[in-house]
């Protein structure tokens, strides 16, 4: 039996308590294929603060969004894919490692039950523990990481391994990244030191910076992405920023000269091929994405992309 959305059709969409998209909220993991999960933390931000307000913000603009994807043939992404809303992971406001370890149990209750998690952070730092949690079942992860930085630095103030900065290096540390089969995609703009890039490379991942993803061209990055990810259970990560400041001016830490809204969708559109079993969309802070909350729906609208890849699976 499908799971779906409340009909927009024949109740307004402003009505109820919002879940994302309108899907019901997930009472038992009974029967379901995928979880929306919030992960409200934003205690690994170096920059600005407000993730942890960005699940109900991206909740209250996803319901705009229906049920049909026409990118994919037209296919009703709910009727292939049985998608309920899980509430958000807890966290400790302020305590980094105790709030990694709670959203770590929440997810890994999704992955352990054979759902395919859908994070809304929450600043990047979120995306270790959904890793570790999605990998205890899955084994080593082909990353996809479309962001404007690398995120792997080794730490930052006064020596902390963990933080919006660093995830991306401890998870290859920890063996729950296999970064021969991982890609990082958008990064741009000014360095800390001359090897920022460098440390992504010998770390053994592929980078495809902003400038490199406009002249290989949008669909044969798609391509070169489903093959480099090939033969490896893929997690998907999404931080805002990757999207210029002018479509995504809500975000923690802007990165002028990114991909406009269509550019971002029509890349993420012309995925395919792609074995997904985790995936978020990360790095939205509401308090700067106002007063029409573009960054929230775009948001939305990624998320609802990467369901439909996984519906289309
Ligand atoms: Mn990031
Ligand atoms: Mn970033």
């Amino acid at each position: 039996m499908s799971v779906l959305p409340t009909d927009s059709l024949a109740t307004p969409r402003f009505c109820g308590v919002p879940t994302f998209m309108r899907l019901p909220q997930a009472t038992s993991l009974e029967g379901l294929d995928a979880a929306i999960i919030g992960l409200p933390s934003d205690s690994g931000a170096p920059f600005r603060t407000g993730a942890r307000f960005a699940p109900n913000a991206v909740r209250a603009m996803s319901i705009m969004l229906r049920p049909i994807n026409p990118y994919r043939g037209g296919i009703n992404v709910f009727e292939r894919l049985r998608v309920a809303d899980a509430g958000d992971a807890a966290v400790v406001p302020g305590y980094l490692e105790e709030t990694l370890a709670q959203i770590e149990t929440a997810v890994r209750a999704l992955a352990q039950a054979g759902l395919t998690p859908f994070g809304i952070g929450g600043d990047h730092s979120v995306t270790l523990a959904e890793l570790r949690a999605v990998a205890a079942t899955h084994g080593p992860l082909a990353l996809i990481q479309f962001d404007s930085h690398s995120d792997t630095w080794d730490s930052y103030f006064a020596g902390k391994k963990y933080s919006a900065g660093t995830p991306f290096r401890r998870g290859v540390e920890e063996g729950i990244i296999d970064p021969s089969h991982s890609i990082q995609i958008g990064m741009r703009g000014s360095l800390f030191a001359p090897d920022d890039v460098s440390q992504s490379l010998d770390l053994g991942y592929e980078v495809v910076t902003t400038d490199a993803m406009f002249e290989m061209g949008l669909p044969a990055l798609a391509q070169h992405i489903a093959a480099r990810t090939a033969g490896r259970p893929a997690f998907l990560t999404f931080d805002l920023d990757f999207v210029d400041p002018a479509a995504a001016p809500g975000v923690q830490t802007p990165e002028s000269g990114g991909p406009n809204a269509r550019e971002t969708l029509a890349l993420l559109r012309a995925l395919k091929d792609i074995n997904l079993v985790g995936a978020d969309v990360v790095e939205l802070s509401p308090g700067f994405d106002q007063p029409a909350q573009i960054t929230a729906l775009l948001a939305a609208t990624v998320m609802a992309e990467l369901i439909a890849l996984r519906a289309d699976r």
